[in-house]
């Protein structure tokens, strides 16, 4: 166990490369211990007038409550809030991530603010959107292109065989 851990770090996303602060910290160190024992002895002392082994009971519950706190907020900042890209379901199971992503995007998608944000999902977006549009525009091109071609060989007088 350490003295003192670092609390946050940058990291990048695997699946959408945004870089981004998350908490770093795992665990409880040694500094939450010895808060943890003071805390306990503080109140011992308040509630009991004493130094009491029921002090121990409340030194117990304030490093699971620690331990629990510490390792849910890691938890739930290791979870891209650009994409929704969870790591550690990724680890155990690719698709359940996959879906996971889709959810989220799918969850996103009448929310303005994400449309607005830095999402690299919002750029792919805008980018199948491009194409969609380019591909469509070709069509049209070529639609006209073919009703000329109509339109010329309508009027054109029709050929006389020999
Ligand atoms: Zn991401």
């Amino acid at each position: 166990m350490k003295l003192f851990s670092r609390l946050r770090g940058r990291c990048y996303c695997a699946f959408c490369k945004a870089e981004r602060k998350v908490y770093v910290k795992k665990h409880i160190d040694l500094t939450n211990v010895v808060g943890a024992v003071l805390l306990a002895m503080a109140v011992g002392q308040a509630y009991w007038g004493a130094p009491d082994p029921r002090a121990l009971v409340i030194f117990c519950l304030t490093i699971v409550t620690l331990e629990v706190f510490v390792y849910m907020r890691w938890r739930s900042s290791i979870i891209c809030n650009l994409c929704g890209f969870d790591p550690l379901v990724y680890k155990r199971s690719p698709e359940r991530a996959s879906q996971l992503v889709q959810a989220f995007y799918k969850e996103q998608h009448n929310n303005l603010e994400f449309w607005l944000s830095r999402s690299p999902l919002v750029e792919r977006r805008r980018q199948v959107r491009a194409q969609e549009r380019k591909v469509s525009g070709q069509r049209e091109m070529l639609a006209r292109v073919d009703a000329r071609r109509a339109k010329s060989a309508a009027a054109l007088p029709p050929s006389k065989s020999p």
